[in-house]
């Protein structure tokens, strides 16, 4: 075993993996991020992160915390040409077949690629002090102090086949939905969390096509119970437009033009389809499987050995319907930098406890949707039945009251927490939004796609 002074090991070089080396780089001597896969240089797409090919973006909040962890970040995105757009004004939600009311909102989203945001990061990363990325290299397992009681180093594979343990004072799991932290912990004689799933079946194909600059930012079409077909469109670098457009329970787009074409027409806004119909595709299109939603609570145990963290989607990887995972993974960084404030002692439990509270919001709205389509298993419990239809009511309202729609999207993007929904000035808006709209007849209607520029959406 190598030695070691100070030195924590991130495994898993993408978006939680180099954010939480950027938090530790500032407490730990030395960093060393762990990934299975070769990198190349630049923004290519990669084996370990499939769902690089389909829709990304960043939202607000995700936004603010890159900012705070890379200043200038925003402004070097934007002069590669990523588009930086006002959530509300300039990108349309089609939310229970209403369009929310454009207007300023003040909240700035990035129109970035998955590879091209990982590239800068992991630029940014490489340059800092103390910091080195280990690629090609595998991780199988932890190593343990004789006791068995503090995480002592991580075992390896080379990508020649040499096996090896790097040591270090603190490992962070950051290997995306894929974890193996549950069976690594077993094998030592730690439970493995409990797990929250919801299996939901999402089937999403996607395709690049050619933008012209003065189309719209973006659209994100939420499917609904009768109409459970959704997409997302998004405006970004290099003029293009990425569409992902999908079912639940296995219901997936044809990856030939017509069919993927025809598909994009089912969906509850035609707002994705007036652009697809007409614009230049850039490459084949390409599948993507979401079998479930899953969360693993790893705030729940007791035992947990010491030395040992799992961020990102490897704790919780859910519906990208709000296109939230990215923001999740940059605002527990930020939550785990705090708990670093205050020293080690405690510490998986104190940053467990923290996640857990980041992850709350984001999971009740998007996989407490999901419970709304009856095909879907998993608990109806009061709570969520009362909250799903409280949000039918408020996307109601949102058509035509910009601050209704405002609060909705400051939740989507974890700049709020969801009650803030039910405090008595948006519950009072919502009332009486949906009680204007009783008196107008007003049902959710295939609305035509504005002629104005707009932006992309997702299931
Ligand atoms: C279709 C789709 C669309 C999405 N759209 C959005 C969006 O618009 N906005 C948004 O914010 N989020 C979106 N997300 C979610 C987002 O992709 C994830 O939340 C985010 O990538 C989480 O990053 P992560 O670093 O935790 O894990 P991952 O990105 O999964 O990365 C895991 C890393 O670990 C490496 N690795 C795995 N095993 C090992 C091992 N044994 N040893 C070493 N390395 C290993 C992998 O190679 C990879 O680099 C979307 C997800 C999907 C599926």
């Amino acid at each position: 075993m190598s030695e070691h002074t100070d030195s924590a090991i991130v495994v898993g070089a993408s978006i939680g993996g180099l954010l939480a080396a950027r938090v530790l780089s500032v407490t730990h001597a030395r960093v060393t991020v762990v990934e299975r896969d070769v990198l190349a240089d630049g923004a290519v797409h990669r084996r370990g992160v499939p769902q690089s090919r389909h829709a990304h973006g960043l939202l607000a909040r995700g936004r603010e915390a890159l900012e705070e962890l890379f200043p200038g970040l925003t402004a070097e995105l934007t002069a590669l040409g990523v588009p930086a757009a006002d959530l509300q004004s300039g990108f349309r939600w089609v939310n229970a077949g209403r369009l929310l009311c454009q207007a300023p909102s003040g909240l700035v989203g990035l129109g970035v690629s998955r590879a091209l945001l990982e590239s800068r990061v992991r630029a940014r990363v490489r340059a800092l002090l103390g910091v080195g990325i280990a690629d090609g290299c595998a991780a199988t397992g932890l190593a343990v102090s004789a006791d068995g009681r503090r995480v002592t180093g991580l075992r390896v594979v080379r990508a020649g086949g040499a096996a090896e343990v790097l040591g270090a004072d603190l490992v962070v799991d950051a290997t995306g939905r894929g974890s193996r932290a549950p069976s690594w912990l077993e094998s030592l004689g730690y439970p493995a969390p409990e797990v929250d799933e919801v299996p939901i079946g999402l089937a999403y194909a996607s395709r690049a096509y050619r933008r012209d600059a003065s189309g719209p930012d973006g659209a994100a079409i939420a499917g609904t119970p009768a109409d459970p077909r959704g997409g997302v469109m998004i405006a970004q670098e290099d003029d293009r437009w990425i569409v992902s457009v999908g079912g639940i329970l296995g219901d997936a787009a044809p990856l030939d033009h017509a069919g993927f074409t025809a598909f994009t027409a089912t969906l509850p806004s035609p707002l994705i389809h007036e652009v697809v119909r007409d614009a230049e595709p850039l490459g084949d299109a390409v599948r993507f499987r979401f079998p479930a939603s899953s969360r693993r609570r790893y705030e729940r145990l007791g035992r947990f050995p010491e030395g040992f963290l799992v961020m990102g989607d490897a704790v919780a990887s859910f519906d990208p319907v709000y296109g939230q995972g990215m923001s999740v993974a940059a605002v527990e960084a930020l939550a785990l930098r705090r708990c670093l404030d205050r020293g080690t002692e405690d510490l998986a439990h104190r940053f467990f406890r923290a996640a857990a509270t980041v992850i709350d919001s984001p999971w009740r709205i998007a996989v407490g949707g999901d419970l709304r389509f009856p095909g879907v298993p998993g608990p109806r419990t009061r709570s969520v039945r009362a909250v799903n239809a409280y949000l039918e009511r408020l996307h109601v309202a949102a058509e035509h009251d910009p601050a209704v729609g405002r609060a909705f999207l400051r939740v989507v993007s974890l700049l709020d927490p969801p009650q803030r929904l039910f405090a008595p000035g948006t519950a009072l808006r919502v009332m009486r939004g949906t009680r204007s709209a009783a008196l107008t007849g007003g049902s959710p209607v295939r609305h035509a796609a504005p002629a104005l520029p707009g932006t992309g959406g997702a299931r």
